[in-house]
């Protein structure tokens, strides 16, 4: 049977005591999963044969017209889907409406590639039924003409820096970095923002006063398709302005280290906002830091209906025996629209958990039948008593110990007492196997609860009080292009 593993995006998780992907049912309702289904194609498992990558439609705001801003056509360019996926994130619309779509070629993209099936971007002209990406196209090119869209961003990173007149290597008019690409000069005059020139330039002034080093200034790069550029009359943003909507292809640098081409998008896409009459809210703040930290937060999957959360922002990189749920789709749900949790290429029943180009840890699933007859444990923790529901954090200064249940068995995972239950016992941090941790930290422990050979749930125990768990986190530790780093 195949299994199929759709990402969604769980609410951020609270910085309380107890955390848990939070208000999920609720957001999903801000979800539309496009049905275009996609097949990863070489994948192979004994579990599974293709796997489903839709790509996900988030709409933010309510309001008739709204602003569609697009990541992730080509695989390889992390900045445009890294900044998208953190506006469907950690931005509130408070006037207005936005959509984003941050991982429309999701394939591609957890295989850190441009094209699995060629370049996305050059298929807005004509495509044959047969390609592979078909129904992807048709579903963008449906939203992109949606009566309500009036204004689409179509998010790149290009090489180098563009530049109108030859100025060296790296800066003259064959770079695509750092600029910002419109097919004409305007549409008609009763579209909005229609007048595309104009529109480009007042954006690429707003970010230019906000650069962090001159070199980096946004220029705006008229490539006047319909006078016969025959390759841009084939990408997303023509098909918009041929049919009547603005449109602009935002490009950053791939000199820059992801955070900070995230950054120039984000500069961009708040100026169209503004000029769009979009209010908005971002609970980060707008710099490289803030963009990376941003980033490197809030990275989660949980599986079985939250029996089983894992923080994975200092995730080691492997996780072992984690039980999940047999005979039953491992149906993941992640934190983030760019996560996939899939089977590792070549390495038969293992997960790989895919955070945009990276993998981030791979799991090696015990497969158990699910007992669903309890939610939660009752925990004494540094002598209080608490319920610690399954697929939560508990923090721990001291020792936490399980209360025994009647017909439960319990085990700490990297704790060994010699008892097959390990309920009733004063777990500690000493008493745990670094290596055992879900964390680099190791502070990051599993509780698991069985019923007979049946899998119940797991809570966490995190020792050495709370705050961030990230002491590494999954971004690249130095700049430059992504070819070689996936970001
Ligand atoms: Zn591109």
């Amino acid at each position: 049977m195949p299994t199929s593993i759709h990402t969604q995006r769980p609410g951020r998780a609270s910085a309380s005591a107890r955390v848990r992907p939070r208000g999920l049912a609720a957001r999903l309702g801000f979800i539309l999963l496009l049905c275009a289904l996609l097949s990863l194609g070489q994948v192979r498992s004994p579990r599974a044969e293709t796997f489903p990558l839709d790509f996900t439609t988030i709409r933010l705001g309510a309001a008739p017209r709204a602003v569609l801003v697009v990541g992730g056509i080509q695989g390889d360019e992390p900045g445009g889907f890294s900044a998208a996926t953190l506006i469907a994130t950690r931005y509130e619309i408070a006037e207005g409406a936005v959509w984003v779509v941050p991982n429309l070629n999701f394939p591609s993209i957890i295989r850190r590639s441009r094209g699995l099936h060629g370049d996305m971007n050059r298929k807005f002209a004509r495509l044959a039924e047969s390609d592979p990406e078909f129904a992807t196209v048709r579903r963008i090119q449906e939203l992109i003409c949606h009566p309500e869209v009036g204004l689409v961003l179509n998010l790149h990173d290009g090489s180098g820096y563009y530049r109108p007149r030859h100025e060296d290597r790296l800066r003259n008019p064959a770079r695509w970095g750092q600029s910002v690409i419109i097919d004409q000069d305007a549409l008609g005059p009763d579209t909005f923002m229609g007048a595309l020139a104009e529109e480009a330039d007042a954006v690429a002034r707003e970010a230019n006063s906000r650069l962090i080093r001159p070199l980096h200034a946004l220029h705006v790069h008229n490539t006047h398709t319909a006078a016969g550029d025959r390759e841009m009359e084939k990408s997303l943003s023509y098909y918009a302005v041929r049919h009547g909507k603005a449109a602009f292809g935002l490009e950053a640098s791939k000199e820059f280290p992801v955070e900070l081409r995230a950054y120039y998008h984000l500069l961009m896409v708040e100026a169209f906002l503004k000029r769009a009459g979009v209010r908005f809210r971002r609970d980060f703040e707008l710099t490289p830091a803030g963009v990376a930290g941003a980033l490197r937060e809030n990275l989660g999957v949980s599986f079985a209906g939250n029996r089983v959360f894992l923080p994975l922002e200092d995730a080691r990189p492997a996780i072992s025996y984690l039980p999940l749920p047999k005979n039953s789709p491992a149906r993941a749900i992640t934190s983030k629209p760019i996560m996939a949790v899939l089977p590792c290429e070549g390495k038969g029943d293992r997960l790989c958990v895919h955070y945009g180009n990276r993998t981030i840890t791979l799991i090696r699933p015990d497969w158990r039948e699910v007992d669903a007859s309890l939610d939660a444990m009752t925990v004494q923790v540094d002598g209080r008593e608490e319920t610690v529901p399954f697929g939560s954090i508990l923090d721990v200064r001291e020792a936490a110990t399980v209360r025994p249940r009647p017909g439960y068995r319990v085990n700490a995972i990297g704790m060994d007492c010699g008892k097959a239950d390990e309920s009733g016992i004063a777990l500690r941090r000493k008493d745990f196997q670094p290596r055992f941790s879900v964390d680099r930290g190791a502070r990051l422990f599993r509780v698991e609860v069985y019923k007979d050979k049946r899998f119940s749930g797991m809570f966490l125990l995190r020792f050495g009080g709370g705050g961030a768990t990230a002491r590494r986190a999954p971004l690249p530790d130095r700049p430059g292009p992504e070819t070689s780093l996936g970001f």
